[in-house]
């Protein structure tokens, strides 16, 4: 399948990054985010625990608990995705998937989340998300109702033309690298954008 051999890929890929280069990358990703308008105007966020050469999140939840905003991280039940409110990283601890969850703690609806962070495999430039192929993004923001941005951190190498995405998969509204964000709020999908790629640079 399609799907996989790109996973296959562009997991090994990342999976080569240095230490160094991962830290360093993450660091350039975060700040950028921190200071874009969606990040400011959020009360309420959802972040991630990253694994595997993902982008680092630590400094997004320094910055945003520093300012008093709800923020939750995904806990695996089952097929699906709870988000739960994390106040210190205390909070956290080994769970599904090598992954650090939350414990315990108040469970926010994902239709009320102002922001939500995600990690990804690869993205493409319409910010359509390939995952680890267990489709659990994909089914926990399936709600009616959800209103809150979809933001995808990935680093450059992540990024690809055009994925086979499916109905069911997810579209970002925005992503951000080490050297930019594209935006794709109100960005229908069409043969042309596609390959002209995302959004304005900022
Ligand atoms: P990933 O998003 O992790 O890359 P896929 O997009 O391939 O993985 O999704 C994996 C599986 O999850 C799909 O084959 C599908 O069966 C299931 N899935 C995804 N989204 C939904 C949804 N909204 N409702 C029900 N099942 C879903
Ligand atoms: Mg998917």
């Amino acid at each position: 399948m399609v799907k996989n051999t790109l996973r296959k890929e562009i997991l090994s890929r990342r999976r080569q990054m240095s230490d160094e280069a991962c830290l360093t990358r993450s660091l350039g990703i975060q700040e950028r985010f921190l200071q874009t308008p969606e990040f400011r105007a959020a009360g309420s966020l959802a972040l991630y625990s990253p694994v595997l050469n993902e982008v680092y999140t630590e400094e997004i939840f320094r910055v945003a608990r520093s300012r008093g905003m709800r923020v939750v991280y995904p806990r695996v039940q089952g097929e699906g995705l709870d988000f739960l409110l994390v106040e210190t990283p205390d909070d956290l601890s080994c769970g599904a998937f090598g992954a650090l969850e939350p414990t315990g703690g108040q469970a926010m609806a994902p239709a009320d989340i102002d922001l939500m962070v995600l990690p990804g495999v690869a993205f493409d430039r319409a910010g359509h998300r390939l995952g680890y192929g267990k489709g659990f993004y994909d089914r926990a923001l399936d709600v009616p109702g959800r209103r809150g941005l979809l933001v995808g951190l990935c680093f450059e190498q992540q990024l690809i033309d055009l994925l086979p995405a499916e109905p069911h998969d997810v579209r970002m509204d925005m992503l951000v690298t080490e050297e930019r964000i594209l935006s794709f709020r109100g960005l229908s999908i069409t043969p042309n954008n596609l390959t002209k790629g995302g959004g304005p640079k900022r």
